[in-house]
């Protein structure tokens, strides 16, 4: 009798221990991130041509948009940099088919194609990055030249989160260069799209992010609830008629040309 009792209490103190472990390693193993100044978001080339209806559309090209529009709040939020980079080529640009190369003339300069589009949310603080603006030269990763990466430095920043389009080309590119540059990088994995010129690109170009050491994570991993008061009113326009005032940059903004945007080069 006694030793039938002591065996089911073995057993029940046993199965309790067991729930409560499976609870934790359910939590530990969603893992649960958390964004602060040492992060940065980079929003890869969500533009109108590379949108449904531009000159080079990634199919559901805009289906990053609402993922990316609250991964924003979450930066803004923890006052985290965000920049948005742009392809902004001249018309005779080397990666067009009359000069030889793969793609119809995309992301011309100061083009309606050109411009984000006017469903992302970008806040006031925004970076820009304009790439691939020397008509001899492709160009696929915002890395390309040292700027990006020095402000990044800079700032502190040790962690990067990318997203926006397209993944086999300027996301992929960039993350891959985030990571041999030393930074952590990580891809939105729900934020992204593929041009898939062959049919796996996108699969595959996943693929290789991760061998080089990129994580994956989808807006499930943060954990706080999203202000809805923070998105309400889009300053994407706004932004476009007045240049931004941020300080860490202010003094070399000082000697380039001003523009609608402070913009960074990141092709020398
Ligand atoms: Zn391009």
């Amino acid at each position: 009798m006694f030793l039938r009792f002591y065996f089911t209490l073995v057993h029940v103190i046993a199965s309790v221990y067991n729930s409560a472990n499976n609870l934790f390693r359910g939590f530990y193993l969603k893992k649960t991130i958390r964004i602060s100044k040492t992060d940065a978001l980079i929003i890869e080339d969500v533009q109108k041509d590379f949108c449904p209806g531009g000159a080079l559309p990634v199919s559901e090209g805009d289906q990053v948009i609402p993922a990316l529009n609250d991964y924003l709040k979450i930066f803004e939020k923890a006052n985290a940099e965000i920049f948005a980079t742009r392809d902004w080529h001249p018309p005779n640009h080397i990666s067009f088919k009359a000069q030889g190369g793969l793609w119809p003339p995309h992301c011309v300069q100061n083009t309606e194609g050109a411009k984000f589009h006017p469903a992302l949310k970008l806040p006031r603080s925004t970076k820009v990055v304009s790439k691939a603006m020397n008509p001899l030269k492709e160009n696929y990763s915002s890395f390309d030249g040292a700027e990006l990466s020095n402000i990044l430095k800079k700032q502190g920043v040790t962690r990067v989160f990318v997203g926006g389009l397209a993944t086999d080309y300027c996301v992929k590119c960039t993350v891959i260069d985030a990571l041999k540059l030393g930074f952590k990088a990580v891809l939105l994995s729900d934020a992204i799209r593929g041009i898939n010129v062959g049919p796996n690109d996108a699969e595959t170009a996943i693929a290789e992010m991760i061998k080089n050491g990129a994580e994956q994570v989808t807006l499930d991993n943060f954990p706080e609830p999203l202000d809805p008061s923070l998105s309400k009113d889009s300053e994407t326009e706004v932004l476009a008629e007045k240049p931004l005032a941020r300080v860490a940059i202010k003094k070399k903004a000082r000697m380039r040309p001003r523009g609608r945007y402070k913009r960074i080069r990141a092709e020398k």
